[in-house]
C-alpha cells in the first residue's frame, strides 16, 4: 500500500443549484429536495469562500490533494445550465459525479453537455449507473457492475480514461470501497464528513461536507478555510452511527 497523502483537502458536496425552486433538475423526491441549493445562496457562499480562502477550487488526483474542493453530484440539468456558467465566470474548476443510466433522461444533462464539461477542463468521474441506495449492502457482484459499466459508459462519451467516483448516498463500508477500488478508480469520494483521505487498494479515498438548502455561506467558507470545529454537529453523526453499526454488524 502507498503512504496517504500528508496534505488534507476540505471537499464540499452539492447537488443541484436552482435559478427558480419550480425548475426541474436532478432527482425529484422530497429528500432530493432538501440538497438543492438556490443560485443566490450558492453565489454568496462563493463569494464567502474566496473572502475567507482567497483560493480556487483544486481538481484531486492521486498526486495532488490540498485546500479546498468542490463537487456535484447525480449530473442534474443544472449543473450544465447554471453550474457551468457561474465556475466559469470565477475561472474555477470542479468534479462533476454522472448517474449514467440518467444522462439525457428529462431533468438531467445530456452526453454532448457532460462532453462539454470535461472539454472545459472540469473532472467528470461516476456516480454509477442506477444511483442505488444501500450500496454497501448489494452483492460485490452488482456493486462491481455499478461501477465497471459506468465507467466505460462515461469513457464511451468522453474518450479518455475515468478514474474517480462518487458513492451513491454515501453508502460504503470496507468491503464496498474495495470492491470499488478494484475496478480502476484512484480518487473516489464518499460523504464521510472528514478532510483526510484514505488510501484502499491503488485508491484513495476522501470525504466530503454535504451542502443543504439551509446549510449558511459562513459555515461552508469555514469549511472550506478548514476552521476547526465546522460542520461538527455532521460529524458526531457520523461517529455515532459508525458506533451503531460496529454493534449492530
Ligand atoms: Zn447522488
Amino acid at each position: 500500500m502507498k503512504p496517504l497523502p500528508e496534505s488534507i483537502c476540505h471537499i464540499l458536496a452539492y447537488h443541484e443549484i436552482l435559478k427558480d425552486s419550480s425548475l426541474l433538475s436532478g432527482f425529484q423526491s422530497k429528500s432530493a429536495d432538501t440538497y438543492k441549493v438556490s443560485l443566490e445562496a450558492f453565489r454568496e457562499q462563493l463569494d464567502a469562500i474566496t473572502n475567507l480562502t482567497n483560493s480556487a477550487p483544486v481538481i484531486l488526483n492521486p498526486s495532488t490533494a490540498e485546500g479546498w474542493a468542490l463537487t456535484f453530484d447525480d449530473g442534474g440539468i443544472s449543473n450544465y445550465d447554471v453550474i457551468l456558467p457561474e465556475l466559469e465566470d470565477r475561472g474555477w474548476k470542479a468534479h462533476f459525479f454522472i448517474v449514467t443510466s440518467c444522462i439525457g433522461s428529462p431533468g438531467f444533462m445530456s452526453a454532448d453537455q457532460t462532453r462539454e464539461l470535461h472539454r472545459l477542463g472540469h473532472s467528470v468521474g461516476s456516480h454509477s449507473v442506477t444511483h442505488p441506495a444501500g450500496m454497501r449492502k448489494m452483492p460485490a457482484k452488482k456493486i462491481l457492475k455499478e461501477w465497471q459499466d459506468s465507467k466505460n459508459r462515461l469513457e464511451d462519451i468522453l474518450g479518455e480514461s475515468v478514474t474517480s467516483a462518487a458513492v451513491p448516498f454515501g453508502s460504503v463500508d470496507s468491503a464496498s470501497l474495495n470492491t470499488l477500488a478494484s475496478t480502476g478508480y484512484r480518487t473516489i469520494f464518499t460523504s464521510d464528513p472528514v478532510s483526510y483521505p484514505k488510501n484502499i487498494k491503488d485508491a484513495t479515498v476522501w470525504g466530503r461536507y454535504t451542502v443543504t438548502s439551509k446549510t449558511s455561506a459562513r459555515k461552508v467558507a469555514k469549511r472550506a478555510a478548514g476552521k476547526p470545529g465546522t460542520f461538527a454537529g455532521e460529524r458526531l453523526y457520523f461517529h455515532l452511527k459508525q458506533t451503531v453499526r460496529s454493534f449492530t454488524k
